[in-house]
């Protein structure tokens, strides 16, 4: 129950980082696809938007703070003629939510310059801008240095270079500076003729190519953080972007490598996304998401059996595993809360007391349903515990004669250095509690978390590497966990599946 934590009295919980979105459709202009599949990409980051669209001449780009509808309307998009553009929606997890930090950025360099979108969090961007001779506050993120580097990388490459791609000045510039970045990053970056992708060598967070028009009669190919920018505008999805992968498309078509050597190339894809992050409709390593949710529940059903009367899920991110609880369990399926949908986004209230009250104000139980049930509760993670709680203390205040809560995920016990907005520990309730600890402090009657082993089986793509780190500790990529996080250096240590 993690995507709404914003509406929660302003919980700083895990929260997702991000989306990014790229489009050639030659003789077409684009801004009005770009802004249909930056919408899809909402859940992502709702903190600004932006686009970046070449008419082939020159780049214009518009961003602002706020939603994608905040930011863009009819006029605005009228304005904006070109048929390549790149899109961004962003939730900051490093870097201030300013407008100063809102992406896409654009560098003037080389004969036109070019816009840059970034999901995901770099682990040396302070050696980064050292080793570059920056001044400390330079850069105030992540996108304005590789923007920096690039700019830098294109003027020394000089207007005549390219790569084997065909990507101009821009691809040469990417190619010298891509293999220095360490961490999440899936990139799309813009000239005036050609549109690029990237994805980290271990592919931490998504990215796929989308083609508009048939197979054999391609009206243009797209980039999306996830499937469902694709079906917004109509495009097929052809395949997920290969992590360590360049892809160019200018008005020939899509052209790609592998940059980086066999040995550095190891799937990490953050398991986070299936639990919550991406879209139930989203595709990832070749299954709908939401399938994989429900298959959590059925895995969790099977772990810690219980006696119920009815399972619910915790509206609108635990009723997928919940359904599949149901299922599995043969308990009855029934709706508990109802969610106010029109909770604002920008209600800050600090403090675990007014968080709370933040959960009553977007929760409100349907007695009827509740009252005299013994009811088993599924919720997608467990952060802090604030949401659980007070859901406890409504559905036994509602009559429920017992509460036994689900979370379709394993403990969070580490913090995230690859985009995620995860609490330090000292905030995750798992990182210092036994179970039974955690129960006892949300008033419910049994607790159980869905083991690891079940999570990579409820995902069911054999073979596949997955980021665990928050769950385990394991960093695949090292990081060094700075003093304000209270802890020590952790060294790499792959998980895969
Ligand atoms: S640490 Fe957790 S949230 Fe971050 S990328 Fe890895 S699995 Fe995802």
């Amino acid at each position: 129950m993690l995507r709404d934590r914003q509406s929660e009295g302003g919980e700083s919980a895990v929260r997702e980082a991000c989306g990014v979105f790229g489009v050639v459709a030659p003789g077409r202009d684009v801004a009005q696809l770009t802004f249909d599949g930056m919408y899809a990409l909402q859940h992502r980051g709702q903190e600004s938007a932006g686009m970046a669209v070449s008419d082939g001449h020159a780049i214009t780009v518009v961003k602002d703070m706020g939603l994608v509808t905040t930011v863009f309307d009819e006029r605005t998009i009228a304005c904006l003629p070109g048929d390549l553009a790149i899109g961004h929606t962003r939730y900051s997890t490093t870097g201030a939510s300013e407008w100063r930090n809102a992406q896409p950025v654009f560098r003037a360099s080389g004969p036109a310059g070019f816009a840059l979108g970034h999901n995901g969090n770099l682990t040396n961007t302070a050696d980064l801008a050292t080793q570059a001779g920056m001044l400390p506050g330079v850069v105030t993120s992540d996108s304005d240095l590789m923007s920096e580097l690039l700019a830098h990388a294109v003027d020394q490459a000089g207007p005549d270079a390219s790569g084997p791609l065909g990507g101009g000045p821009l691809e040469a510039a990417l190619r010298s500076v891509l293999p220095s970045l360490r961490g999440a990053f899936s990139l799309v970056v813009l000239d005036e003729h050609r549109v690029f992708g990237v994805r980290d060598p271990h592919g931490l967070r998504p990215l796929c190519l989308g083609r508009l028009g048939a197979a054999d009669a391609p009206e243009g190919w797209v980039l999306a953080s996830e499937s469902p920018a694709l079906d917004i505008v109509g495009a097929s999805f052809v395949r997920d972007v290969a992590p360590g992968e360049l892809v160019v498309i200018d008005a020939a078509g899509p052209r790609s490598e592998v940059l980086w050597p066999d040995g550095q190339v190891e799937p990490h894809l953050c398991i986070f996304e299936f639990v919550y992050f991406a879209r139930p409709d989203s595709r990832l390593y070749g299954h709908e998401v939401h399938g994989a949710r429900r298959r959590m529940g059925e895995l969790l059903a099977t772990q810690r059996p219980v006696e119920a009367d009815m399972v619910m899920g915790v509206p609108e991110s635990g009723v997928p595993a919940a359904e599949g609880y149901a299922r599995r369990s043969g308990i009855p399926y029934g709706q508990g809360l109802v969610k106010n949908r029109y909770i604002g986004r920008t209600f800050i209230t600090p403090g675990q007391t007014a968080r709370a009250a933040g959960v009553r104000r977007k929760l409100n139980p349907l007695r009827e349903n509740i009252r005299g049930k013994r009811i088993v509760v599924v919720d997608d993670s467990l952060v802090r515990g604030t949401t659980q709680r007070a859901v406890a203390a409504m559905l036994r205040e509602a009559g429920a004669a017992e509460v036994h809560l689900r979370v379709s995920s394993p403990p969070l016990m580490w913090p995230c250095f690859y985009g995620i907005d995860i609490p330090d520990r000292e905030q995750l309730v798992a990182a210092s509690q036994s179970v039974d600890e955690i129960a006892a402090q949300l008033g419910v009657d049994s607790l159980e978390y869905l083991t690891l082993e079940n999570l990579v089986a409820a995902i069911d793509a054999p073979g596949a590497g997955f980021c665990t780190a928050c769950l385990t500790g394991s960093y695949p990529v090292p990081v060094p966990l700075p003093a304000a996080r209270g802890d020590r250096a952790v060294p790499a240590s792959p998980v895969g599946a």
